[in-house]
């Protein structure tokens, strides 16, 4: 049961409310994020909701059946939207773009990928400085000094920078710098991480664990949520499963199912998905044509010569035809 208390409830009120469900034989936790104050109360049985909803200081009270529950769309009807200042926003029904290089790598690298950015009316770029590499010998990102420099860069362009956290550490090192922080598939239940991830006051891109199911990706998801930050985006980047063919096998399936399953806006990456460039733009358009509220993919000057994931870096061209297919896709979704 999600108990929503209204913003200005007084401390006694809250008591009172505790108190009720205490005795109701509740296991109560209290969640204070930017945006509300609830108590979580795991119960058995049926409690009368109308009771706990007259008492003063509470707003609503929800039954939320699923074993994640803030993020659950049984309890939120109205969709949450990702603010990240000067009209950039991540929403449910939109198209938010999202594109940059696997590895920031250089000054020139990053500044020619803005003024292409800047070009194709993109306001959001990723951009990885702290590489997860599966192995020890590869390119392990440029740390802090990239991020600073790509931080300057994009500032001055007006654009958003999304970047991935590898551990709780790097949180307050990285904090100046990003925008969004991105939790990658590796780390996808790091729970420690994500409790972390719940203190900040900035949003976080979920992406699916490799192996994790849609259940198990909203639990990770409840994990920052529970702990004080209801910015999330959902990222699905593709699953393991027996086909060698490509990457990744990306899981189209879930994206209207995890918009039917949680208010949380549900973004794409057919980078990773696939991990073949040439079949980026078409997975890309088909995770618009599912529902998805964004695409986050792979884009450098020189993918040939990039130090990581080249293989499914998109070049200039490439990135300006999928912007220009993405956007039609998305107008056609529309008419639908
Ligand atoms: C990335 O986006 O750079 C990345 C490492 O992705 P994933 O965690 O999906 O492999
Ligand atoms: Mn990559």
């Amino acid at each position: 049961m999600i108990v929503t208390l209204k913003p200005a409830v007084a401390d006694s009120e809250l008591a009172a409310v505790k108190d009720r469900l205490n005795n109701l034989g509740c296991r109560l936790t209290e969640v204070r994020t930017q945006r509300g104050h609830y108590l979580i109360a795991g119960i058995h049985g049926e409690p009368d909701l109308r009771v706990i909803g007259a008492l003063p200081g509470v707003l609503d009270v929800h039954r939320v059946s699923d074993a994640y529950k803030l993020v659950s769309r049984k309890w939120k009807a109205v969709p949450t939207t990702i603010n990240l200042g000067d009209g950039v926003e991540i929403t449910e029904g939109g198209l938010a773009l999202i594109a940059g290089p696997c590895s920031i790598e250089s000054r020139e690298q990053m500044q020619a990928i803005i003024t292409h950015l800047q070009q194709e009316g993109l306001r959001i770029m990723r951009g990885g400085a702290f590489k997860p590499r599966t192995s020890p010998y590869a390119f392990r990102g440029l740390r802090t000094e990239g991020l600073k420099l790509s931080h300057e860069l994009a500032r001055a362009a007006g654009i958003k920078l999304v970047s991935e956290v590898l551990s709780a550490e790097q949180i307050e090192l990285m904090y100046d710098y990003v925008d969004i922080y991105q939790v990658g598939t590796r780390n996808s239940q790091n729970f420690e991480l994500l409790l972390e991830l719940g203190k900040v006051d900035k949003p976080v891109l979920l992406k699916r664990g490799m192996s994790s199911t849609l259940d198990e990706l909203l639990q990770s998801a409840e994990y920052v949520f529970a702990n004080g930050n209801e910015a999330l985006i959902l990222c699905e980047r593709g699953i393991r499963t027996f086909e060698p063919a490509y990457r990744n096998t990306l899981d189209l399936n879930a994206i209207p199912a995890l918009k039917e399953k949680s208010h949380l806006p549900v973004i794409v990456d057919p980078s990773h998905g696939v991990g073949v460039r040439r079949w980026v733009e078409s997975l890309a358009l088909a995770g618009i044509m599912a529902g998805a509220d964004g695409v986050m993919y792979e884009v450098a000057p020189e993918p040939e010569r990039a130090l990581s994931d080249g293989q499914q870096t998109l070049c200039f061209p490439e990135s300006s035809e999928l912007i220009k297919k993405a956007r039609q896709t998305f107008e056609l979704r529309q008419r639908f």
